[in-house]
């Protein structure tokens, strides 16, 4: 989130109300908003329940002193960085070593000079701004990494790393979980007769159709491989597997997708394979489930496509 002295609000712990005063009016001047509280255990309480990302707190309190505030925001994880200044007396040299040893970025000497106070101010602006857009940016490349780029569904990656994780908690908590293996008939026909173009066009609109009609809490759908996906369903027996990809198919035979001149007909095969608690197989893993949904896909192939096939592993 970018830090605007609009939107951000400056936490100021202060148990002097003289102090507090002066503070609030400069601040203020400024264009900050600024929320005053007395100790910091009210701190603590006004950061859960406001965006602050700046704290200016006094060092000597009653209830929770300034160390002790430095050391539970350090503890507590607010989603973002808190930049932490320790107002201390111009003496306190002591002080001012164990409040940055408790977390605190810096520290402002009373009585503060208006420029100083202010100038601190931008820099700590900056150095959570700059903090902001580091997370940021790092959200997106983990997004990236795990996100298939043409369909913008999961890739094999998160396929490779959540499927094993949800068949150890069905296994774990006795609870059934199926996946659903489909793949595009004649896909190959689709390219050739239209262009690669024309073919993406309808991976697309294929992905977009299947994200759309699965349960968003639960289910989700990665992408295997070329016009291969597998949709995992924890908490679904064979039967509701079926009924998910028997619904799946029939949407998918009845979707049109346009591309320039033509609307593209096409229809998919699937394959589901289920775990349940009595299954015979108690260790089984990702490896096995996904074979046992390819065997039943291309069973369904064989047998003419547009086709679900399902088997209990
Ligand atoms: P089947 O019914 O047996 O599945 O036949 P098919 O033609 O779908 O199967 P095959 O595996 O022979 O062909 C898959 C085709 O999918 C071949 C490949 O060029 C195409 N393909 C794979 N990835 C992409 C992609 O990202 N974009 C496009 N346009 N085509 C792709
Ligand atoms: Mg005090
Ligand atoms: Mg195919
Ligand atoms: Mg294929």
């Amino acid at each position: 989130m970018d830090i605007n002295k609009k939107d951000c609000s400056i936490l100021l712990v202060e148990d002097s109300r003289t102090q507090a005063l002066k503070f609030q009016y400069i601040l203020k001047k400024h264009g900050y908003h600024v929320i005053h509280v007395q100790n910091g255990l009210e701190a603590m309480n006004a950061m859960l329940n406001n965006d602050i990302s700046i704290v200016i707190t006094d060092w000597i309190m009653p209830e929770m002193d300034g160390s002790e505030l430095c050391r539970a925001i350090r503890k507590h994880d607010f989603g973002k960085y808190v930049y932490i200044f320790l107002l201390t007396a111009r003496d306190s040299k002591n002080d001012i070593v164990e409040g940055l040893e408790s977390g605190a970025d810096d520290y402002l000497t009373k009585p503060v000079d208006d420029n100083e106070l202010i100038a601190r101010l931008s820099s700590a602006e900056r150095i959570v701004r700059l903090e902001s857009s580091l997370k940021k940016r790092n959200h997106e490349i983990a997004m990236l990494s795990i996100t298939d780029p043409l369909t913008q569904l999961y890739n094999r990656l998160y396929l490779n790393e959540h499927l094993p994780k949800a068949l150890k908690r069905a296994v774990r908590y006795h609870h059934p979980l199926s996946i659903i293996m489909c793949d595009i008939d004649h896909f190959k026909t689709v390219n050739d007769q239209h262009g690669h173009q024309a073919g993406d066009k309808v991976l697309k609109a294929f992905a977009g159709q299947i994200s759309l009609s699965l349960r968003t809490d639960l289910d989700w759908v990665a992408r295997f491989g070329g016009e291969e996906f597998i949709i995992v369903l924890p908490e679904t027996d064979l039967s509701g597997a079926t009924i998910v990809a028997e619904r799946l198919r029939l949407m998918i035979a009845d979707m049109m997708v346009p591309t320039g001149s033509v609307n593209i007909k096409i229809t998919a095969s699937f394959g589901v394979a289920a775990w349940h608690h009595e299954s015979p197989e108690s260790t089984v893993t990702d490896e096995d489930i996904i074979n046992a949904a390819d065997r039943c896909m291309y069973k369904s192939k064989e047998r003419g496509r547009n086709q679900t096939t399902g088997t209990i592993i």
